[in-house]
C-alpha cells in the first residue's frame, strides 16, 4: 500500500470506536486448569451480562449459567469447542432470572443430550408466572426506553432528579445499547430444565466433582451455587453480584443466612453472578450485614405501631457499596434499595409468597426429580 494511502486511510478509520467493547463481548479467564470463567468486564452497563463458568472433567463438560442472550451463549460454545472435545453434559441454571439462561440455547442446539438442571422453585419460575410477567413488561421496552431518552435530554430522571454528568453519560449509552439488545431479545428462548433437583446434587464429572449448592431462600427461592471443593471455587449465581447487589423479589434474612454459609466454606476463589471474580470473603460479610440490618429493621418497623412505616435506613452501608459513584448510586437505589425493602416487609410478616408469586404450585409445574 503506498504510504500516502495508508495515512489517508488512518485518518478515517474511527479508532475509538473500535476500542470500545460490544454489548455482549465476555472475556475469558482460566481459574485452575479447564476450569474458565467469562463475564463482560464493565458490570454496570445495561443489560447486565451474567458470569459464565465452565468446568471440564474428564467424562464431560459442565456449564453454569450459559448465556442471557443468544450472542452470549454462542461466545460460551465456541470456547468449549476451542478448549475440548468433549461433550456438554450439564447446563446448569442458577436462578430463573432470564439474563442466566434465556441465552443459553446454541449450547443446546449442539448438545442436545446435555442434562439442563435448575432448581425445582427456579424451572417452575421459567414456565409460569414469574417468567410471563417479565416478558410482558418488554413488551413495553420501546415506550420505556423513549421516556429514558427523554430524561437524558433534560437531564432529570423519572422522579425529577437531578441527572449528574456521568449518570447522563450511563444513561445516553443504555439508550445507544437498546437496538443491540432488543436484537438479541428477539433470539431468546426459555429451555425446559430436564433435572430439577429441591437440595443440593453432587455430579461426578470424571476426575472432578462439582456440587449445585442450595443453601435456602436467597436472592430468589431457587438458587443453586457452583461449589467445585478439590478447586477451592465457589460461582454464587446473585447470591453476591458486585459492586452493586440486586434485590427485587429476595428474602433478606434468609440470603443473609446463605452469605454466611458460603462464607464459611474453604474456597479461594469466587465468581459473583455479575462483577470481578473474588479471591476474598470481604465482600460477603459486608453484603450479609447489609441483609441482616434491612432485616432487623423490616422486623422492627412490623412489630412497631399499626401503619407506621418508618423509612428503611441504608446509611451504614451505602458507600461502602457505591464510594460516592453517582452512578453505582443510582444504581444501588435502582436495583436494591427499592425491591428490597418491599420484598424484607412481606418477610417480616410473613408473607414471602408475595415475593416471585407462582400461578401453580412448583413441584407440579416441575415434576422433574431424580
Ligand atoms: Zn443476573
Amino acid at each position: 500500500m503506498r504510504p500516502a494511502l495508508a495515512a489517508f486511510l488512518m485518518s478515517v478509520i474511527p479508532i475509538s470506536a473500535a476500542a470500545e467493547p460490544r454489548l455482549f463481548d465476555v472475556a475469558w479467564r482460566e481459574i485452575k486448569k479447564g476450569v474458565f470463567v467469562g463475564g463482560r468486564d464493565d458490570p454496570l452497563r445495561y443489560p447486565v451480562v451474567a458470569n459464565t463458568t465452565i468446568v471440564i472433567g474428564k467424562k464431560g463438560v459442565l456449564v453454569f449459567d450459559g448465556g442471557g442472550y443468544a450472542a452470549q451463549g454462542e461466545q460460551v460454545l465456541a470456547k468449549i469447542r476451542a478448549e475440548t472435545k468433549k461433550p456438554v453434559t450439564h447446563l446448569v441454571i442458577s436462578h430463573w432470572h432470564g439474563d442466566h439462561h434465556r441465552g443459553a440455547h446454541p449450547i443446546i442446539d449442539a448438545f442436545p443430550d446435555a442434562e439442563i438442571i435448575a432448581h425445582e422453585f427456579a424451572c417452575a419460575a421459567m414456565l409460569d408466572g414469574p417468567e410471563r410477567r417479565v416478558e410482558e413488561g418488554e413488551a413495553g421496552l420501546d415506550g420505556l426506553y423513549k421516556e429514558i431518552s427523554a430524561a437524558v435530554e433534560r437531564g432529570k430522571w423519572f422522579d425529577g432528579s437531578e441527572l449528574s454528568e456521568p449518570e447522563n453519560a450511563y444513561f445516553a449509552r443504555m439508550v445507544a445499547d437498546f437496538p443491540e439488545y432488543k436484537a438479541q431479545l428477539a433470539r431468546m428462548k426459555v429451555l425446559t430444565p430436564t433435572m430439577a433437583p429441591k437440595e443440593t446434587i453432587t455430579i461426578d464429572l470424571g476426575k472432578r466433582k462439582a456440587t449445585l449448592f442450595h443453601a435456602g431462600l436467597g436472592n430468589t427461592a431457587g438458587d443453586l451455587a457452583l461449589y467445585l471443593p478439590k478447586e477451592g471455587l465457589l460461582a454464587t449465581g446473585d447470591i453476591v453480584v458486585a459492586p452493586v447487589p440486586y434485590g427485587f423479589g429476595s428474602y433478606p434474612k434468609e440470603w443473609a443466612r446463605v452469605i454466611r454459609q458460603f462464607a464459611a466454606l474453604p474456597v479461594g476463589t469466587i465468581v459473583p453472578g455479575h462483577g470481578a471474580i473474588m479471591t476474598d470473603k470481604s465482600y460477603l460479610l459486608r453484603l450479609a450485614e447489609l441483609l441482616e440490618d434491612i432485616a432487623r429493621q423490616a422486623d422492627a418497623a412490623n412489630s412497631g405501631p399499626a401503619g407506621a412505616t418508618p423509612e428503611t435506613d441504608f446509611a451504614a452501608h451505602e458507600p461502602a457499596f457505591t464510594q460516592g459513584d453517582p452512578v453505582k448510586a443510582r444504581l444501588f437505589a435502582m436495583f436494591f434499595k427499592e425491591p428490597i425493602v418491599a420484598a424484607a416487609a412481606n418477610e417480616a410478616r410473613g408473607e414471602i409468597a408475595k415475593n416471585e408469586p407462582l400461578d401453580g404450585d412448583a413441584s407440579a409445574l416441575c415434576p422433574i426429580e431424580r
